[in-house]
């Protein structure tokens, strides 16, 4: 061979399955088994490669039949030298940077330190920069957390040779119930960028048992693993956020097979616990062409939410009902304007409510998120990090204008956002409906140099107060 075919072999091999980058494994052209399943692959002209199985295939095949390469489409370089080939202007194969595999680093020490995981009063600190409220629930899941990533420590440690000890720590998983709108799915997201690690957020509605319509509960999986950039390692490290669990408890008085319900609570048994689960890559469902991949889901962390809307009912009930047995039955009706009411919730109430025991046991972490009341709901818009606030005289300030909100104004918001029901979701939705007019006004007029939103203008009673410059 001479230099320039070296160089385009060259060229060719780092293309396939690589894009010019090491870290990825290659996949077979054939069965689109990544290297680390099929073994080192063979590399062939045009960036593509053959793992040993397909390549013996195809030379059995060829002493069987005898073909002539040169005659199938697409494959006529195959009986040409490199030399040949770099007269052709032949289109390079590339696979698609989504379905790519990042390859495993070899442990020699586990890539977790235990001094890397934040303790937990500093976990609940850096959430309180960004939720407001839900103390128990930020104390319960810092601590959650911390002694999940110190297991998954204690395990690579054991892994590595470093740690003998006979006991094993179980999986703490977590299952938070709280209303719609109280930072259920934000307290997560937030609790994944505070730790840098991979998260995927599903939708426990879209989920079937495998085989039915809609998506197979390894989706879940799969998309982490596009979250983590296809680096399995990483993705092994994340959390996955189960969302609307509620809606796959046990349906009742069903006459057919529950393929969205129960079903799916006893695929989700073994994600839950731990197990090896191949996965496609870059895409949600298997097919033949997609590469996969192996995730062991034993480290991820699973958090599964919902709002659980007939549990307030069931544990009011079952709260009464001991009250008004014997000495305490005067208590009766003490639960029933209880706003915490969730904060007593059972088991025995998550199984009358439909979920099945296995599932329970699964997620022995049970936080409930509190309703948002209307002081609260003023907090949300003017404390955290990015509150909507800031953002709205963020956007003015740089049209040189001073945005400010009246007390009064914040509360009639809060107020207005309580009847909608909808928690804090309802905020972002009030506070759009008021400040368009004044974003497209006040950019009209460069004279204005503040603008003051007063409980009038809400109540549409009258204008903001604008203050001009100078
Ligand atoms: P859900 O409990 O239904 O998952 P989300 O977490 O999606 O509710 O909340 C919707 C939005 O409301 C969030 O994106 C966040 O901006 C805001 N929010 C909700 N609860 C809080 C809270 N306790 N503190 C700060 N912001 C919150």
């Amino acid at each position: 061979m001479d230099e320039k075919d070296t160089k385009m072999a060259d060229d060719m091999h780092m293309e396939n399955g690589g894009g010019g980058d090491d870290s990825y494994e290659k996949i077979c052209y054939a069965c689109r088994r990544s290297e680390s399943k099929a073994g080192p692959m063979i590399n062939m002209p045009g960036g593509m490669c053959l793992c040993h199985d397909c390549m013996q295939k195809a030379f059995d095949t060829v002493l069987k039949n005898g073909v002539d390469f040169s005659k199938i489409q697409n494959m006529p370089f195959l009986n040409m030298n490199l030399s040949d080939i770099s007269q052709l202007n032949i289109p390079q194969t590339e696979i698609p940077q989504k379905q790519r595999i990042r390859k495993k680093t070899p442990k020699e020490q586990p890539s977790f330190h235990i001094k890397d995981i934040p303790a937990p009063h500093r976990i609940k600190a850096s959430l309180d920069q960004y939720v407001i409220g839900q103390e128990q629930a930020k104390k319960v899941i810092s601590v959650a957390v911390y002694n999940h990533y110190k297991r998954v420590f204690a395990q690579e440690s054991r892994q590595a040779g470093e740690d003998s000890d006979d006991v094993v720590i179980e999986k703490s998983n977590i299952l938070m119930i709280g209303p719609t709108g109280s930072g259920k799915t934000y307290l997560v997201k937030t609790l994944a960028q505070l730790l840098d690690v991979p998260l995927a957020i599903a939708d426990a509605t879209s989920l079937t048992e495998a085989g039915y319509i809609g998506d197979d509960i390894e989706s879940v999986v799969s998309k982490l693993l596009a979250a983590a950039d296809n680096d399995v390692e990483r993705a092994e490290h994340g959390i996955i956020f189960i969302d609307e669990i509620d809606k796959i408890a046990k349906k009742k008085d069903m006459n057919s097979r529950d393929v969205s319900g129960e079903s799916v609570q006893q695929e989700l048994l073994k994600l839950l616990e731990g197990s090896l689960v191949e996965v496609p890559v870059g895409t949600n469902q298997k097919n033949a062409l997609s590469p996969t991949a192996t995730v062991n889901t034993d480290q991820i962390l699973f958090i599964c939410g919902g709002a659980f809307p007939d549990l307030e009912r069931i544990v009011k009930e079952r709260l009464n009902k001991t009250s008004s047995i014997g000495y305490r039955a005067e208590l009766k009706d003490r639960y029933d304007g209880d706003p915490d009411i969730l904060s007593h919730v059972t088991n025995a109430d998550l199984r009358a409510f439909g979920m099945i025991p296995e599932f329970l046991g699964r997620l022995p972490i049970q936080v409930t998120l509190q309703k948002l009341t209307e002081p609260m709901l003023v907090r949300i818009l003017k404390e955290p990090k990015n509150a909507i606030l800031k953002q709205y005289i963020k956007l003015l300030a740089l049209d040189e204008v001073k945005l400010v909100f009246e007390d009064e104004a914040l509360e009639w918001i809060a107020a207005e956002a309580l009847k909608r029901e909808t928690g804090a979701r309802a905020l972002r939705a009030i506070m759009e409906e008021f400040m368009l007019d004044i974003m497209f006004e006040v950019p009209k007029d460069p004279g204005i140099g503040t603008v003051v939103i007063t409980r009038n203008y809400l109540e549409k009673c009258g204008g903001p107060r604008i203050e001009m410059r100078g």
